[in-house]
């Protein structure tokens, strides 16, 4: 099955993108290279030699009245490849005063034209530094065909002025045949393109194969997630981040299949846990209806108790909704935390009385703390339920309030048979119940702890649980103590 991006409209699979990205990555360089390489080598290559001819022609001007002059040109001659003729203009005259040659074929040597002669001396008289690129057979004027290597020159000529002396520095280099070398280089440039071209496409395949592959496999995966088949598993492959999605996708997998079976036993514990209060109350009021006598004070509060549970019920999975929501907002006062355990622990008076429960209540002094009271009162009234539902034989449960270093901390400690240590992060999680425990919780629902913590989160508080099995548990909060006679009106707070 295909995702919903892809059912509109047709996407491209990877391979083809990678494999196009990696082509024009190799024709831009390579055709930077070609650019470079072939047709701007010729230019470059004349372009540095006329900056070379121009130095020379400077350093010869500088020393144009030298008595070195000659062994300086023969010098500069040597080292830039460069031939060499200075001629000394008096009037229509002109004298060859230097001559250096490196090179037979030199045009300097070889300036047989009068005309070719003139253009250099007007050329330098109006330009001041003149040059001219001569392609062909100067000696006889005749034109090569472009393929020939006949080599093309470059011939620049310079005017200075010595007092009533004039001089004409005339200067060659040859620049060298680059057509042989433009062809070896086009024929390797061309083998390196097809290879280049071939490397992308292997590449592209590899490391599109690399990458497509576990998507493709976490993309199947996901869609048996979708049709809600939990048995999934996300692989992927070897490179770090589809690896770091496979592993928080599988861990989502995860997360999702308990919250399936917890929605599942949440619907199980409900629907008995309803059915328990409406069967009584039915029961008992078909009773009161059918035979005379039965409407007795008794049966009437079986009925408003049995109402009450479900009420308590109701609120549990109201309040969880509200706080999970967000849209909890607490109603915070300076209140005695102490009182608060106290009133809590009234409402067990019967049990204590009636069914022989040990519920003790250790302080020292009392505490204040800035908290939601009602808020509160519901996590001390939980602790305690869940501390009365599971302690053990004894029906022992101890509260203690200890208040140190600017905190106050309440320990809700029973003699049940604990928790599994395996088991005690989890029990903060709605609809948790601990496996295979050996008693059920008689209005137990699974939300009571994870109201617990909610609510605990809203204030800032910290808790947790020690539990010890076949000893009992200790449920615990803490929260900042204050003094009694802190500002009393604070402003609402909100998570
Ligand atoms: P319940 O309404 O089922 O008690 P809670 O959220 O209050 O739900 O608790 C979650 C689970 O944690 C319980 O089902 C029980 O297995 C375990 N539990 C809670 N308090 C205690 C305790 N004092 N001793 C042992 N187990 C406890």
């Amino acid at each position: 099955m295909n995702g919903a991006a892809s059912k509109g409209r047709r996407i491209p699979p990877l391979r083809r993108h990678v494999f196009l990205l990696l082509s024009v990555f190799v024709l831009v360089t390579l055709c930077i290279l070609w650019v470079f390489q072939i047709f701007l080598l010729k230019p470059m290559y004349a372009s540095l030699k006329t900056h070379e001819l121009k130095r020379v022609s400077a350093r010869l001007v500088r020393s144009v009245d030298s008595p070195s002059l000659s062994s300086l040109s023969d010098k500069l001659a040597q080292s830039s490849g460069i031939c060499v003729s200075v001629y000394e203009i008096t009037g229509q005259t002109a004298r060859l005063s230097v001559n250096s040659h490196i090179r037979a074929s030199c045009i300097l040597h070889n300036l047989a034209s009068d005309s070719m002669m003139n253009r250099l001396y007007a050329g330098a008289l109006s330009h001041g530094f003149y040059t001219e690129r001569i392609r062909g057979n100067f000696l006889t004027g005749a034109a090569v065909d472009a393929k020939s290597e006949v080599p093309e020159s470059i011939i620049t000529s310079t005017m200075t002025e010595n007092g009533d002396k004039k001089y004409l520095i005339l200067l060659n280099a040859e620049i060298e045949p680059v057509g042989t070398t433009t062809d070896t280089l086009i024929l390797q440039l061309s083998i390196i393109s097809g290879i280049l071209l071939l490397a992308a496409g292997i590449t592209a395949v590899l490391v599109s194969g690399a990458i497509s592959k576990p998507i493709a496999q976490m993309s199947r995966e996901a869609n048996k997630l979708a049709l809600g088949s939990y048995d999934v598993h996300f692989d992927g492959g070897m490179s770090k981040e589809t690896a770091e999605l496979g592993e928080a996708l599988n861990y989502a997998a995860k997360e999702l299949s308990s919250i399936d079976t917890m929605q599942k036993d949440l619907m199980a514990n409900i629907s008995h846990d309803l059915r328990t209060p409406l069967t009584m109350i039915s029961g008992y009021s078909e009773v009161m209806r059918d035979i005379p006598g039965e409407m007795t004070a008794e049966n009437m509060q079986i009925i408003i108790d049995e109402t009450e549970r479900l009420t308590a019920l109701v609120n549990d999975i109201l309040d969880l909704s509200k706080l999970s929501g967000g849209s909890q907002t607490l109603q915070c006062t300076v209140l005695s935390l102490t009182n608060t355990v106290r009133h809590t622990l009234d409402r067990y008076q019967k049990l204590r009385t009636q069914e022989g429960y040990r519920i003790t209540f250790d302080f020292d002094r009392e505490a204040y703390i800035y908290a939601d009271e009602s808020k509160i009162l519901q996590v001390i009234y939980n602790l305690v339920n869940n501390a009365i539902n599971y302690t053990g034989e004894d029906k022992s449960v101890t509260i203690r309030q200890i208040c140190d270093d600017g905190q106050c901390r309440i320990e809700v400690t029973d003699t049940g048979e604990g928790i599994p240590a395996d088991q005690l992060p989890m029990i903060w999680d709605r609809y948790y119940k601990v496996k295979n425990y050996y008693r059920r919780a008689v209005t137990g629902t699974g939300l009571g702890l994870s109201i617990v913590k909610n609510i605990l989160l809203l204030h800032g508080a910290k808790f947790g649980v020690s539990s010890t099995e076949g000893v009992g548990s200790t449920f615990w909060f803490s929260l900042p103590e204050i003094s009694p006679d802190a500002d009393k009106t604070s402003p609402h707070i909100s998570p």
